[in-house]
Protein backbone atom coordinates (compact mmCIF):
# COMPACT_ATOMS: atom_id res chain seq x y z
CA UNK A 1 0.00 0.00 0.00
CA UNK A 2 1.42 3.61 -1.05
CA UNK A 3 0.66 5.63 2.36
CA UNK A 4 2.24 8.87 0.26
CA UNK A 5 2.63 10.06 4.09
CA UNK A 6 6.56 10.24 4.17
CA UNK A 7 7.86 13.70 5.32
CA UNK A 8 4.25 14.84 6.73
CA UNK A 9 4.39 16.23 10.15
CA UNK A 10 1.94 14.77 12.27
CA UNK A 11 0.47 14.97 15.92
CA UNK A 12 -0.71 12.62 17.89
CA UNK A 13 -2.15 13.33 21.07
CA UNK A 14 -1.89 10.68 24.61
CA UNK A 15 1.17 9.23 22.60
CA UNK A 16 3.07 8.51 25.88
CA UNK A 17 1.61 4.65 25.77
CA UNK A 18 -0.92 2.06 24.51
CA UNK A 19 -2.54 2.70 21.27
CA UNK A 20 -1.23 6.43 21.02
CA UNK A 21 2.25 5.42 20.73
CA UNK A 22 1.80 2.43 18.68
CA UNK A 23 0.06 4.90 16.08
CA UNK A 24 2.66 7.63 16.49
CA UNK A 25 5.35 4.75 15.93
CA UNK A 26 3.87 3.11 13.16
CA UNK A 27 3.13 6.63 11.26
CA UNK A 28 6.79 7.50 11.47
CA UNK A 29 8.25 3.76 9.94
CA UNK A 30 6.00 5.10 6.96
CA UNK A 31 7.65 8.01 6.94
CA UNK A 32 6.49 10.92 9.24
CA UNK A 33 7.78 13.60 11.81
CA UNK A 34 5.75 12.75 14.79
CA UNK A 35 4.74 15.19 17.84
CA UNK A 36 3.13 13.44 20.65
CA UNK A 37 1.24 15.03 23.08
CA UNK A 38 0.67 13.72 26.75
CA UNK A 39 0.07 14.40 30.13
CA UNK A 40 1.76 13.16 32.42
CA UNK A 41 4.29 10.24 31.92
CA UNK A 42 7.16 11.99 30.96
CA UNK A 43 9.39 8.43 30.52
CA UNK A 44 6.64 6.89 28.08
CA UNK A 45 6.91 10.15 26.42
CA UNK A 46 10.35 9.62 26.12
CA UNK A 47 10.99 6.25 25.15
CA UNK A 48 8.08 6.65 22.17
CA UNK A 49 10.12 10.06 20.93
CA UNK A 50 13.03 7.68 21.10
CA UNK A 51 11.67 5.50 19.04
CA UNK A 52 10.69 7.28 16.64
CA UNK A 53 13.66 9.46 16.18
CA UNK A 54 15.67 5.94 15.66
CA UNK A 55 13.19 5.67 12.86
CA UNK A 56 15.40 8.74 11.33
CA UNK A 57 12.37 10.82 11.92
CA UNK A 58 12.34 14.12 13.48
CA UNK A 59 10.05 14.13 16.81
CA UNK A 60 9.11 15.82 20.33
CA UNK A 61 7.07 15.05 22.91
CA UNK A 62 4.58 17.99 24.04
CA UNK A 63 3.58 18.10 27.51
CA UNK A 64 0.02 19.93 27.71
CA UNK A 65 -3.66 18.99 28.81
CA UNK A 66 -5.85 18.86 25.51
CA UNK A 67 -8.66 19.63 27.94
CA UNK A 68 -7.39 22.56 28.37
CA UNK A 69 -8.00 25.31 25.10
CA UNK A 70 -4.84 27.80 25.65
CA UNK A 71 -2.71 24.94 26.74
CA UNK A 72 -3.72 23.03 23.39
CA UNK A 73 -3.28 26.29 21.16
CA UNK A 74 -0.04 27.12 22.76
CA UNK A 75 1.11 23.84 21.92
CA UNK A 76 -0.17 23.44 18.44
CA UNK A 77 1.63 27.24 17.28
CA UNK A 78 4.81 25.69 18.48
CA UNK A 79 4.55 23.18 16.70
CA UNK A 80 3.54 25.25 13.40
CA UNK A 81 6.88 27.40 14.58
CA UNK A 82 9.18 24.63 14.54
CA UNK A 83 8.13 22.33 12.18
CA UNK A 84 6.20 24.47 9.23
CA UNK A 85 2.79 22.78 9.67
CA UNK A 86 0.45 20.19 10.59
CA UNK A 87 -0.68 17.55 7.82
CA UNK A 88 -2.24 14.91 10.15
CA UNK A 89 -3.59 15.30 13.84
CA UNK A 90 -4.87 11.48 15.79
CA UNK A 91 -6.76 12.65 18.80
CA UNK A 92 -6.33 9.76 20.44
CA UNK A 93 -6.42 11.04 24.42
CA UNK A 94 -8.54 9.67 26.19
CA UNK A 95 -9.90 8.46 30.40
CA UNK A 96 -12.25 6.27 31.84
CA UNK A 97 -13.65 7.34 35.30
CA UNK A 98 -16.36 4.49 35.05
CA UNK A 99 -19.43 4.70 37.74
CA UNK A 100 -22.96 3.82 37.14
CA UNK A 101 -25.01 7.03 36.86
CA UNK A 102 -26.91 7.06 40.47
CA UNK A 103 -23.40 6.77 42.03
CA UNK A 104 -21.34 9.14 39.42
CA UNK A 105 -19.64 12.43 40.76
CA UNK A 106 -20.06 15.35 38.59
CA UNK A 107 -16.43 15.44 38.95
CA UNK A 108 -15.90 12.39 37.18
CA UNK A 109 -18.89 13.21 34.36
CA UNK A 110 -16.70 16.05 33.43
CA UNK A 111 -13.18 15.22 33.78
CA UNK A 112 -13.93 12.29 31.16
CA UNK A 113 -16.16 14.91 28.60
CA UNK A 114 -13.32 17.69 29.08
CA UNK A 115 -10.44 15.23 28.31
CA UNK A 116 -12.26 12.78 25.84
CA UNK A 117 -14.76 15.11 24.16
CA UNK A 118 -13.75 18.62 24.31
CA UNK A 119 -9.70 17.85 23.90
CA UNK A 120 -10.86 16.68 20.22
CA UNK A 121 -12.65 20.24 20.03
CA UNK A 122 -9.54 22.15 21.20
CA UNK A 123 -7.03 19.97 19.04
CA UNK A 124 -8.93 20.10 15.49
CA UNK A 125 -9.35 23.56 16.15
CA UNK A 126 -6.16 24.26 16.13
CA UNK A 127 -5.35 22.54 13.09
CA UNK A 128 -7.97 23.50 10.82
CA UNK A 129 -7.68 26.78 9.80
CA UNK A 130 -3.57 25.15 8.21
CA UNK A 131 -4.98 22.67 7.07
CA UNK A 132 -7.68 25.14 5.15
CA UNK A 133 -5.21 27.20 3.95
CA UNK A 134 -2.88 24.24 2.36
CA UNK A 135 -5.81 22.34 1.17
CA UNK A 136 -5.07 19.38 2.51
CA UNK A 137 -4.80 17.40 6.10
CA UNK A 138 -6.32 13.82 7.54
CA UNK A 139 -8.08 13.75 10.94
CA UNK A 140 -8.47 10.59 12.29
CA UNK A 141 -10.53 10.77 15.84
CA UNK A 142 -10.27 7.45 18.23
CA UNK A 143 -13.88 6.83 19.54
CA UNK A 144 -14.71 3.30 21.09
CA UNK A 145 -17.12 0.77 20.72
CA UNK A 146 -18.52 2.00 24.01
CA UNK A 147 -19.88 5.48 22.30
CA UNK A 148 -21.43 3.04 19.38
CA UNK A 149 -23.47 0.88 21.57
CA UNK A 150 -23.33 2.70 24.92
CA UNK A 151 -21.98 0.90 28.18
CA UNK A 152 -23.51 0.52 31.42
CA UNK A 153 -21.21 1.69 34.11
CA UNK A 154 -19.62 4.11 31.26
CA UNK A 155 -22.47 7.18 31.14
CA UNK A 156 -19.62 9.68 30.69
CA UNK A 157 -17.44 7.90 28.32
CA UNK A 158 -20.06 6.56 26.16
CA UNK A 159 -21.00 10.10 25.81
CA UNK A 160 -17.78 11.40 24.94
CA UNK A 161 -17.30 8.47 22.48
CA UNK A 162 -20.53 9.09 21.09
CA UNK A 163 -20.00 12.83 20.82
CA UNK A 164 -16.53 12.31 18.73
CA UNK A 165 -18.60 9.80 16.63
CA UNK A 166 -21.16 13.17 15.50
CA UNK A 167 -18.18 15.90 15.80
CA UNK A 168 -16.32 13.32 13.34
CA UNK A 169 -19.43 13.01 10.96
CA UNK A 170 -19.89 17.34 10.94
CA UNK A 171 -16.66 17.96 11.13
CA UNK A 172 -16.19 15.80 7.84
CA UNK A 173 -19.19 17.36 5.77
CA UNK A 174 -17.33 21.19 7.11
CA UNK A 175 -13.65 20.38 5.55
CA UNK A 176 -14.68 17.47 2.61
CA UNK A 177 -14.80 20.83 0.13
CA UNK A 178 -11.35 21.54 0.80
CA UNK A 179 -9.95 18.18 0.48
CA UNK A 180 -9.59 17.58 4.18
CA UNK A 181 -10.26 13.86 5.38
CA UNK A 182 -12.04 13.06 9.04
CA UNK A 183 -12.97 9.74 10.48
CA UNK A 184 -12.74 8.02 13.35
CA UNK A 185 -12.06 4.53 14.68
CA UNK A 186 -13.88 2.85 17.15
CA UNK A 187 -11.90 0.16 19.40
CA UNK A 188 -13.23 -2.51 21.46
CA UNK A 189 -11.18 -3.94 23.56
CA UNK A 190 -7.28 -3.51 23.42
CA UNK A 191 -4.75 -4.38 25.32
CA UNK A 192 -3.15 -1.11 27.18
CA UNK A 193 -3.26 0.42 30.36
CA UNK A 194 -7.00 1.27 29.62
CA UNK A 195 -8.31 -2.44 30.25
CA UNK A 196 -5.76 -3.39 32.92
CA UNK A 197 -8.55 -2.41 36.08
CA UNK A 198 -10.95 -4.41 34.60
CA UNK A 199 -11.70 -7.45 36.66
CA UNK A 200 -10.37 -11.11 35.37
CA UNK A 201 -14.67 -12.12 35.69
CA UNK A 202 -15.49 -9.62 33.43
CA UNK A 203 -12.51 -9.77 30.88
CA UNK A 204 -13.45 -13.33 30.46
CA UNK A 205 -17.21 -12.55 30.02
CA UNK A 206 -15.79 -10.05 27.09
CA UNK A 207 -14.12 -12.71 26.04
CA UNK A 208 -16.54 -14.81 25.35
CA UNK A 209 -18.14 -12.49 22.95
CA UNK A 210 -15.79 -11.38 20.69
CA UNK A 211 -15.64 -13.45 17.52
CA UNK A 212 -11.87 -13.70 17.62
CA UNK A 213 -11.58 -14.70 21.28
CA UNK A 214 -8.90 -12.37 22.00
CA UNK A 215 -8.29 -8.63 22.94
CA UNK A 216 -6.75 -6.50 20.40
CA UNK A 217 -3.56 -5.21 20.21
CA UNK A 218 -2.60 -1.48 20.17
CA UNK A 219 -0.52 -2.14 16.50
CA UNK A 220 -3.65 -3.36 15.27
CA UNK A 221 -5.55 -0.31 15.57
CA UNK A 222 -2.35 1.66 14.59
CA UNK A 223 -2.58 -0.04 10.99
CA UNK A 224 -6.31 1.40 10.69
CA UNK A 225 -5.41 4.87 11.46
CA UNK A 226 -2.54 4.48 8.87
CA UNK A 227 -4.77 3.19 6.55
CA UNK A 228 -7.01 6.84 7.12
CA UNK A 229 -3.62 9.04 7.00
CA UNK A 230 -2.94 7.38 3.43
CA UNK A 231 -3.39 8.22 -0.07
CA UNK A 232 -5.10 4.62 -0.05
CA UNK A 233 -8.42 6.26 2.16
CA UNK A 234 -8.63 9.17 -0.42
CA UNK A 235 -12.11 9.21 -0.79
CA UNK A 236 -13.16 8.06 3.12
CA UNK A 237 -14.33 10.94 5.02
CA UNK A 238 -16.94 10.82 7.94
CA UNK A 239 -17.07 6.77 8.64
CA UNK A 240 -16.27 5.51 11.70
CA UNK A 241 -14.68 2.13 11.67
CA UNK A 242 -15.00 -0.46 14.29
CA UNK A 243 -11.91 -2.64 15.24
CA UNK A 244 -12.73 -5.10 17.76
CA UNK A 245 -12.51 -8.89 16.70
CA UNK A 246 -16.06 -8.28 15.49
CA UNK A 247 -17.55 -7.81 18.75
CA UNK A 248 -20.27 -5.24 17.50
CA UNK A 249 -21.64 -5.52 13.76
P1 LIG B 1 -3.94 4.60 27.86
O1 LIG B 1 -4.53 4.89 29.18
O2 LIG B 1 -2.96 3.50 27.72
O3 LIG B 1 -3.29 5.94 27.25
C1 LIG B 1 -3.99 7.14 27.28
C2 LIG B 1 -3.13 8.24 26.74
O4 LIG B 1 -3.87 9.47 26.80
C3 LIG B 1 -1.86 8.48 27.54
O5 LIG B 1 -0.80 8.80 26.66
C4 LIG B 1 -2.20 9.66 28.42
O6 LIG B 1 -1.08 10.46 28.78
C5 LIG B 1 -3.08 10.45 27.47
N1 LIG B 1 -3.93 11.40 28.17
C6 LIG B 1 -4.86 11.15 29.13
N2 LIG B 1 -5.41 12.31 29.55
C7 LIG B 1 -4.82 13.30 28.83
C8 LIG B 1 -4.95 14.71 28.82
N3 LIG B 1 -5.83 15.34 29.60
N4 LIG B 1 -4.16 15.41 27.97
C9 LIG B 1 -3.27 14.80 27.16
N5 LIG B 1 -3.12 13.46 27.13
C10 LIG B 1 -3.88 12.73 27.97
O7 LIG B 1 -5.18 4.36 26.91
P2 LIG B 1 -5.31 3.60 25.53
O8 LIG B 1 -4.07 3.63 24.77
O9 LIG B 1 -5.98 2.32 25.79
O10 LIG B 1 -6.41 4.54 24.85
C11 LIG B 1 -6.13 5.44 23.80
C12 LIG B 1 -7.45 5.89 23.21
O11 LIG B 1 -8.16 4.76 22.73
C13 LIG B 1 -8.37 6.57 24.22
O12 LIG B 1 -9.06 7.63 23.61
C14 LIG B 1 -9.33 5.47 24.59
O13 LIG B 1 -10.57 5.97 25.03
C15 LIG B 1 -9.46 4.73 23.28
N6 LIG B 1 -9.94 3.37 23.40
C16 LIG B 1 -9.20 2.43 24.09
C17 LIG B 1 -9.69 1.14 24.19
C18 LIG B 1 -8.95 0.05 24.92
O14 LIG B 1 -9.53 -1.05 25.07
N7 LIG B 1 -7.73 0.24 25.36
C19 LIG B 1 -10.97 0.76 23.59
C20 LIG B 1 -11.63 1.82 22.90
C21 LIG B 1 -11.12 3.06 22.80
P3 LIG B 1 -0.26 10.26 30.17
O15 LIG B 1 -0.26 8.82 30.48
O16 LIG B 1 1.08 10.85 29.85
O17 LIG B 1 -0.98 11.04 31.22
Amino acid sequence: MKTGIENKIAVVTGGSHGIGRAIAIALAKEGAHVIINYHRDDKGAQNAIDEITAQGRRSKAIKADVSNYSAVTNMMKDIKNEFGSIDILVNNAGITRDNLLMRMKVEEWQEVINTNLSGVFNCSKAVVIGMMRQKSGKIVNISSISGVTGVPGQINYSSSKGGIISFTKALAKELAPLGINVNAVAPGFIETKMIDGIPVQNKKMALDLIPFKRFGKPEEVASLVVFLVSEASSYITGQVINIDGGLVT
